[in-house]
């Protein structure tokens, strides 16, 4: 088997002392401008195997064997396979390299948020905080908590309304997958994954941006204190 990871939420995580990048034959990294670095739109792909990365290569490339600036003198070219243009332009890969060396900086940012929420909220009985377990770390791509319903008055919706009449950016993530028409129209329905319906209802994303600031930080926690003072059972 081939493991491809989707890591575009994991930039900068380790998983046993190890970074991830490292831990499949493939893995996958988005650098569309809401994730943890950026190139405008693209991606990264990461191997240690040289074969695949040859593979990789020809596939971006309309399955063609060299591209144009490879070629020199010759004229030869080879179509081995289907492929396409997911070619990714010198420009992004400049935004690309000067995001990369930014990028430790990025995530000790964003540890350091993560750690005052989690810090902030501990005690905090509505409010469950993300678990970490002890044997990873994460890229804090997203804080996301998780609302103890049976000690609110109010639903996450209510909570969400609130937080953003205070003017935090909160968001929720992720809508389950099988309630998009797409899939509904394929014939899924809703509840179909009634543990992972029940717990998007209590979900809700805080902001965590490396640009934040200290007060930030603190205005985000103030607001959550209050909303959830106010709706408190
Ligand atoms: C953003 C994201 C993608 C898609 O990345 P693109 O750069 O838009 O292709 C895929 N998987 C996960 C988990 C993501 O967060």
């Amino acid at each position: 088997l081939v493991v491809v990871e989707d890591a575009a939420h994991s930039l900068g995580a380790t998983y046993k002392g190890r970074r991830v990048g490292s831990l499949a034959n493939m893995t996958v990294f988005s650098t569309h401008p809401v994730k943890l670095i950026t190139t405008g739109e693209g991606g990264i792909v990461t191997t240690d195997d040289t074969i695949l990365a040859k593979r990789l290569r020809i596939f971006r490339n309309h399955g063609i064997t060299t591209e144009a600036r490879e070629r020199k003198n010759e004229w030869l070219y080879e179509m081995i396979n289907i492929g396409y243009n997911y070619r990714i332009t010198d420009l992004q890969c400049a935004l690309g390299i000067s995001q990369l060396v930014k990028a430790e900086e990025f995530l000790n940012k964003r540890c350091a948020i993560a750690e005052r929420y989690n810090e902030a909220f501990r005690g905090l009985p509505e409010v469950e905080i993300p678990v970490q377990l002890a044997d990873r770390t994460s890229a804090w791509h997203l804080y996301v908590v998780r609302l103890c319903l049976d000690k609110l008055r109010v639903g996450r919706d209510q909570v969400f309304k609130a937080l953003r009449a205070e003017n935090i950016g909160v968001n929720v993530h992720y809508i389950p997958v099988a309630w998009h028409p797409y899939y509904q129209k394929l014939g899924h329905k809703r509840g179909e994954c009634p543990k992972a319906e029940r717990i998007h209802e209590q979900l809700l994303t805080l902001p965590l941006f490396p640009a934040m600031t200290d007060s930030d930080v603190e205005d985000v926690i103030r607001a959550v204190n209050k909303v959830i003072s106010a709706y408190r059972r």
